[in-house]
Formats: structure tokens, sequence, C-alpha cells
């Protein structure tokens, strides 16, 4: 439909709108004719698929066929018994991969946008999904277009329309109607689209279409881009595959060595293939997913909302967390400590300084009520005349002058300005950062005296805007940005005072014990950002603050040398911020970032953790980030980034816990005919302990709390092995323990000729596996330390499997099926006494690596904290 040629009245017929926007039951009612306002997602899998998925391994398919011929062959039992751990074993993978299914699905669910409406006359926020043909979408800075819209109006409003037209830069829209043939969609000027980002001023518009009908729904299946992998999933895929080659080949040997002993092929093939099944560690992937997505919904009840799962896995690694000042180290609760005015010849016509004229008449705040909304700063000026009385009412005042044209706040510029109706004329207002100011001012000593007054209160940590005006008698249509903010006189400054955050100076030390350096990047004044970060412990005496100007001046390399020892950037535009990403990425630092504007996306984007703000950030900013602070707060990345160890290291120990056992069936299954032992176990057996051993402990070691020394060691080394710093010797070491242990028993049981010797191996390959489940649960502590019974759910598991093995060996029905036989308790108790070595040789491990870590590492971590331990100034909020 052409939208873009119709007029305004047109339109509203068309889409049956009202000028106050829709009634709520209205739109209710349009939501169920027309659809929610989202692109359709792919369809999602069945859980029947999931599981059939499940049976569809390659391996799992040899082993049923396996089983089938042997079953005809030969042993019903066995191949009834061989058959039911293999549905069961699926049932255990498909709960395991829907769970992580639906842990996705509502780790999705939670980013859910928002956007500003106008309904029954007045704004409101709805999520973007409930936006319906008719409803009137309010468009400012850093907003994703949530439908497309015929433009009503706008105010120097931009829009970046690359999603959609491939064009970069950004186009400038109007309302007015078009005229001609068709439009491409680039030079639709009166439309915007759904998808597309607001980089510039405000507007309003009608929505004409929705969800899949909008332009961009039409490409969306297109963009439906398929779901990448992290990084550590990747890896572990790519492992698995690398591992199944090399337990199919040892699988292929031991078949061979077999048949040459004179076993019978058969028995020898079906063993042969449930050691791969056994061996091959299906699971892991499943599981890495879970303990992600689920680390993800721990992440987000402590308000740090995942958008993309690498983020989890690589919060751990983070060595530099760059982050803003405002609202994120300090409160963005702004109160005006002082306002400075001086005398100008408009005074007697404003009936009051003109300094407080322009604090009542330079702001984009909105009154609602007696309640101001808006930008912190702003609110904060406009409270200031208001609650002094310096300026009587400033919504009179708003009458009095109205606006009539606005340049909006942007960090690139520092600079807002208005222009009202004065006196015949107009009065131009300008209000921002003392230097943007003072480079507009007409010649004069002012600049020097505004300059040192700035300094002065910098240093006491206070924000200082300056205020300029002049009068124009016309006002020409097309006047530019620089005709109207240039040649101004000075007005007068006002300081404003933002508290840091309570807590902060500790999530600052706690940041540097764990080797995190801090960086504040600030569009601030440098005095302000230097006083503000050594209150807070950020900036100690080695650490250099750094200008915007400074940076610019520097060459690449000449940055890279000192990048490093900078701890605060100040008055630097967003487009500074990627150079200092990239310049610390080259040096090898894993750098997070905060930002909320539009500009700040690239810079997002480029971090190897973007953060967006949740409540004062853009929806591009949020769209770019890779996780969203819920709560804005500098403290909530500090106890991300140890949540986010602690994930990683029980990744890392159930895939320690995993791969020992798996190692252990090989050693003992592939040593047996090379000790000259019988084959020790039977294929149930194996798959038996693969069932009951693989998935469920596993899972519970995701619930282990963290390590004592989390916070108080170095970052780990980004894109390290699952099996570096150590994992790899142990997985090899304890699982040749272990088989020895069970290739022992059996020699022993054979010499005093037990009938059921093959009980007690099984017993203790099972049992020990148990025991150094309860071992790993900490790589640095003794578990007596640390508690045996501290993870709830793993002490339940491990309780479980203990009687599952109980009953195998001890019922009846269970000796049939697993050819096994009940034990004495005394030999039950020695089964216990050998299972529990690989126990105590892991707590020895811990032991010995101690020792050693003590005589090569005198030197302890740098745990000086923040320099101070109260957040507040002493500076007087008023003055
Ligand atoms: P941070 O980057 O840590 O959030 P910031 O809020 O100071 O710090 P910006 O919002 O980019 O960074 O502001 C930069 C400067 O622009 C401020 O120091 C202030 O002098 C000026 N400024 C901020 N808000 C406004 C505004 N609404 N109107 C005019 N000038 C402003």
């Amino acid at each position: 439909m052409n939208w873009h040629l119709f007029n305004l009245d047109e339109i509203r017929e068309l889409t049956k709108a009202s000028r106050d926007g829709l009634r709520v039951a209205d739109a209710k009612a349009r939501l169920l004719t027309a659809g929610p306002n989202e692109l359709t997602q792919k369809e999602k899998k069945s859980a029947l698929s999931i599981f059939i998925d499940q049976l569809r391994d390659f391996m799992t398919l040899v082993l049923i066929a396996a089983a089938i011929i042997s079953g005809i062959v030969g042993d019903r039992t066995d191949t009834i018994i061989i058959l039911a751990i293999v549905v069961l074993n699926a049932l255990l993978g498909f709960l395991q991969q829907f769970r992580a299914e639906k842990a996705m699905e509502a780790l999705n669910r939670m980013g859910d946008p928002t956007c500003s409406v106008w309904r029954e006359g007045g704004p409101e926020t709805i999520p973007v999904r409930a936006v319906v043909p008719g409803d009137i979408v309010l468009l400012d800075a850093g907003n994703v277009v949530p439908a497309d819209l015929r433009l009503l109006e706008t105010q120097t409003l931009t829009v970046m329309e690359a999603a959609l037209t491939g064009e970069s830069v950004p186009v400038q829209k109007s309302a007015q109607a078009l005229s001609g043939d068709m439009h491409s969609l680039g030079d639709r000027l009166n439309m915007a689209y759904k998808g597309t980002q607001v980089t510039n001023g405000r507007g309003r518009g009608l929505v004409v279409a929705t969800g899949m009908n909008t332009e961009i729904g039409q490409i969306a299946r297109l963009l439906q881009a398929p779901e990448s992998e992290t990084p550590l999933q990747s890896r572990m895929r790519d492992f698995g595959k690398n591992l199944s080659v090399f337990v199919l080949a040892i699988c292929v040997v031991l078949f061979i060595v077999g048949l040459l002993r004179g076993e019978a092929p058969l028995t020898m093939l079906l063993l042969a293939i449930s050691l791969a099944v056994a061996a091959i560690p299906e699971a892991l992937p499943a599981l890495i997913t879970i303990a992600l997505s689920r680390g993800a919904a721990q992440l987000a009840r402590g308000k740090a909302l995942v958008r993309k799962l690498t983020a989890v896995e690589t919060l751990g690694s983070v060595t530099y967390i760059c982050t803003d000042k405002t609202g994120t180290l300090t409160q963005n609760k702004m109160t005006v400590a002082g306002a400075e005015p001086v005398p100008t010849p408009l005074d007697e016509e404003a009936g009051m300084p003109l300094l407080h004229l322009a604090m009542a008449l330079n702001h984009s705040v909105q009154f609602q009520g007696t309640e101001l909304v808006g930008d912190p700063t702003e609110t904060a000026l406009v409270r200031y005349v208001r609650e002094e009385g310096a300026a009587g009412s400033v919504e009179l005042l708003m009458e009095r002058f109205p606006i009539v044209r606005e340049l909006p706040f942007d960090s690139d510029r520092k600079i807002m300005t208005t222009v009202h109706r004065f006196d015949g004329g107009h009065l131009v207002l300008v209000k921002g950062a003392a230097e943007s100011v003072s480079e507009r001012l007409l010649p004069g000593p002012r600049r020097e005296e505004l300059a040192a007054r700035v300094a002065g209160l910098a240093a006491e940590g206070k924000r200082v805007l300056a205020f300029a005006f002049k009068t124009i008698a016309q006002l020409p249509e097309e006047a530019s940005g620089h005709m109207l903010e240039s040649e101004l006189a000075f007005a007068g400054i006002a300081a404003l005072y933002d508290p840091p955050r309570p807590g902060i100076a500790k999530a600052i030390a706690a940041c540097k014990s764990a080797g995190i350096r801090p960086v504040m990047i600030t569009g601030d004044h440098p005095q302000t950002a230097a006083a503000i970060a050594r209150h807070i412990g950020l900036l100690e005496d080695e650490g250099r603050v750094v200008t915007g100007k400074e940076l610019e001046g520097w060459s690449g390399p000449e940055f890279e040398a000192v990048v490093e020892q900078i701890a605060v950037y100040a008055r630097v535009s967003p487009s500074q911020k990627l150079r200092i990403v990239e310049a610390l990425q080259r040096r090898k630092q894993y750098v997070a970032m905060t930002g909320d504007g539009v500009n700040d996306a690239p810079s997002l984007r480029k971090a190897n953790i973007g953060i967006a703000m949740g409540i004062t950030g853009t929806d591009v900013s949020k769209e770019a980030a890779h996780m969203i602070l819920l709560d804005d707060n500098f403290s909530t990345i500090v106890k991300a980034v140890r949540e986010g160890r602690r994930i990683y290291d029980n990744i890392r120990r159930f895939v320690k816990y995993i791969m020992t056992c798996n190692t252990a069936e090989i050693w003992t299954i592939f040593l047996a005919p090379l000790l000259g032992l019988p084959m020790p176990l039977l294929p149930v057996h194996l798959l038996w302990i693969n069932l009951v051993t693989d998935g469920l402990p596993g899972l519970a070691l995701s619930a282990e709390k963290a390590e004592r020394n989390i916070m108080t060691r170095p970052p780990r080394p980004a894109g390290e092995s699952l099996f570096a710093q150590g994992n790899g010797a142990h997985i090899l070491w304890v699982g040749l323990l272990m088989a020895a242990l069970t290739l022992g028993t059996q020699a022993v049981a054979l010499q005093k000729a037990l009938p059921h010797w093959q009980t007690l191996v099984f017993t203790v390959l099972s049992l020990s596996q148990l025991g150094h489940v309860w071992a790993i649960r900490s790589d640095e502590e003794f578990i007596y330390r640390k508690g045996f019974f501290s993870n709830p759910l793993l002490t339940l598991t491990l309780a479980g499997t203990f009687l599952l093995q109980l009953a195998v060996v001890y019922l009846p029905a269970a000796n049939a099926l697993f050819h096994t036989q009940p034990l004495t308790l005394r030999e039950l108790l020695s089964c216990i006494a050998i299972a529990a070595l690989p126990f105590h040789a892991v707590e020895l491990e811990k032991w010995i690596r101690a020792r050693r870590r003590s005589h090569a590492a005198p030197v302890a971590p740098d745990r000086r904290p923040g320099s101070c331990d109260n957040d507040h100034l002493s500076i007087q909020s008023r003055s």
C-alpha cells in the first residue's frame, strides 16, 4: 500500500484512527484481529521430534540394530534390557534438551521490548508486541521503530534505515505528504519503518502496518539466521566429533582383539558398540546449554539480563570493565548545588535573571501533574527554578515564551538549543558542557573566567552546565545549527551534584582484587570525572585521566602503548569509545563496555561483552548489547562476573566428571585383555553406568556454589580449553586409577574363584564414579572444609544413584536382567572402601597443587580495597 502518498486525513480515515489515540478497549479488539506485532519465529521443534532426535544418534542406531540381531540369534533378555536402557537414555536426553529449549525460550521472552504510544489522550508504555494499526507511536532518539508508521509530525527526526534499504546514512524525515509516482522505500520520507532506528530528534507516527505486514515482515524469512552457538558449544561439538572417531578406533581394536582371543563375535560386537555408546559424551552439548541458560536465568534474577548466551560463558574472562559514569557509578539523581547568573540586558524583560529563564525553558521535560519526567540533568534544573521560586511557574513561562524550534541534546555536540518567541522577535537559548558553550560565545574575557570557575566546581565532583543566549529578529525556515549556536552571550552556570551509588567503592575494590581493571568513560568534565573516580577508588595515583581531545591527537600505536594505564576518560564522544575498545582488544584484553545511547551501539557490538542500560538505555543500544543491566548499576556487572565465573567453573567440573567416567570405562575394557583378564563387564553394565552416572550427577554439579577464591583469582584466559589447567591430565590419571582399582578387584576376585566376581567389578566401577563426583565439587578446597552435603541437589542425586546400584545388585528380578548376584555385606563394604580411593586421591591432588602454588607464587594478588569506604562526597547539596 502506498501509505506515503495519502494525506493525513485520508490516512486517519483508512486506519480508523482518532487524533487522541485509540481507546484501550478498541486497541485490545484490534490486537485480536491484527495479531501480535511480531515477526513470526521459525517453527518450534515439537517434543516428539526432540525425542526422535535422541534416538537418531548414529551409534545408538547401531546399538539397537546389534541388540536386535543378538536377540534373534541368542539371548532375548539382553536385547530387551539393552533396548530399555537405550529408551531410558533417550528419555533423559530428551528431558535435558527439552529443558534447554524451554530455558532459552523463557530467556528470549524476558528481553521483550517496549515503546511509547498515545492512547486515550495520554502517553503510555506498552510492549511492542501490543502495538496495533491506528495507534499513535511517539518516537525519540534511540528508539527502534516498533511498526510501519506514517509520520504525523517530526522535529529534526532522522532515521537509520540500513536494515531495510542498506543505506548507511541516516535519513531526515518529515511529515509532509509526497506526490508523484512510486517512491522507493528509501525515498518515502514521511514513513518510518519497523526495525529501523531513530538516530536523532523526535516525532509521532500513525501505525499503518504491524507484524508480518510491515516492510521488514515481508523480508523477515530471509533474515532469520540460524541460531548461533556459543564458542564453548561449538568447541564441544568439534571435540565430541574427534572423540567419537578415537573411541570408535578403540572399539574396533577391542573387537579384533576379542575375536583373536576366541570370544563369540556377536558378544564382542555388542560390547564394543556399548562401549562406544557409553564413552561418547553425547549428553555434553545439552548439558552445557542447560548450564548456560540456567545461568542466564540466575543472572536475570540478579538484574543482569543476558541477550546472547555467549556472554554467560565469557563473563569470567573479562579483564577490563569500561563504564559510563552517570547513572552507572553514580545514582543519576541530580540536584542543583548552585546557580550563578550573570546580569544580562534581557533580565528586565524576562523579569528574572536570564539564567533562571533559560533553566525554565531550555529542556524537554514533560510535566505529569507535579511529577517531572525526562533527563535527570534537566529535571534537576527545572526543579531548582520551580522549588526555589526563582522563576515563578515554569508552565506559565513556557506558555509566555513558547518554543518554536529545538536542536535536541546529543553527546557529540554536548549542547542543546531551543528557540522561543520573545518580545516580538526570537530568543535563542543554549545550554551544555562549559567548553562547548564557551567556544560559541562572542570573543571576550568571559571564556577564561568561565573556564576557571568551572575547573573549581568540577574539582569538587560537580557537573557544570553553562548557559548562553542571543536574540534574533527573524527565524529563517532553514536556520542551521551553526547560525543559531554562534556569537552567543553568556548567561551563567549551574552546578549539579550526582552522588555515587551506595556500595560502589566495594564493587570497584572487588573488581580489582579479581584482576579486572575498571575504567570510567564519561562525557563529563575531566576534573568532575577525576574527583568522583578518586572518591570511589577507581582512580589511583598511578592511574591516568585522558580527555577526548588528547585521545584525538594520538596515533593508533601511541594510544595502544598507554591504553592499559588509563583509568578515566573524560569529555569523550561515543565514537571514541569504539577506539578505546579496539585498542584494549589489540592489547589482548577482554573488554566489557557499557553504553546507553544510539551512538554507543558500535562499541557495544565490538566489545567482548557489550552492556546496555535497562532503565536509561535506548532501544538501539539494547539491541546491540550482549547483556542488559536492569538496574543500570555498575555493581551488578561485578556480581554478574562472579556468577559467570561460577557457571563456567561448574561447566568445567561436569565435563571433567563425565570425561573421567568415560575414560575409566575405556581403560577398564581396553586394558583387561592386555592383562590377560576376561572381559570385566557385560554390555548392559556399561550402558547402565552410562545411564545412571553420566547425566544426573553431571547436572547436579551445575548447582555447585562458588569457590571461596572466586573473586580473588585472575580472570580465565578467553578461549581457554576446558581441558587446560590440569583438567586433561586429571581425566586421564583418575580414569586410569579407577580402571586399575576395578581390574585389581577383578584379579583378586578371580584368584579367590568368587563366582560373582563380575558383580564386584561392576559395583566398584559404578561407585567410584560417585566418590569422584564428590571430590571434584571444588578445584581447590578440601571437601571436608567445603561441607559434604553443601550441594543438596547433588547429595540427593548421589543417594538415588547409590540406591539404584543396590537395587541392581540385590533385587532378584534385576539380578536376572543384569546378570548380577547379591554381595555379602562385607563384600559391599569392601567395594565402597575401594571406590572411596579415587575420592581421597583427588583430595591429595588438591593438596599437592596447593603446595606447588604456594612455592611458585609468593606474591599475593592485588587486594587493595577502594580508597574509601563511604560513598558520600563532602559536598553540600545546595549553596
Ligand atoms: P556519562 O557518559 O558517564 O553518562 P555524561 O552524562 O556526563 O556522562 P553525556 O550525557 O554525554 O555524558 O554529557 C556530556 C556533557 O554534556 C555533560 O557533562 C554536560 O555538560 C552536558 N549535558 C548533559 N546533559 C545535557 C543536556 N540535557 N543538555 C545540555 N547539556 C547537557
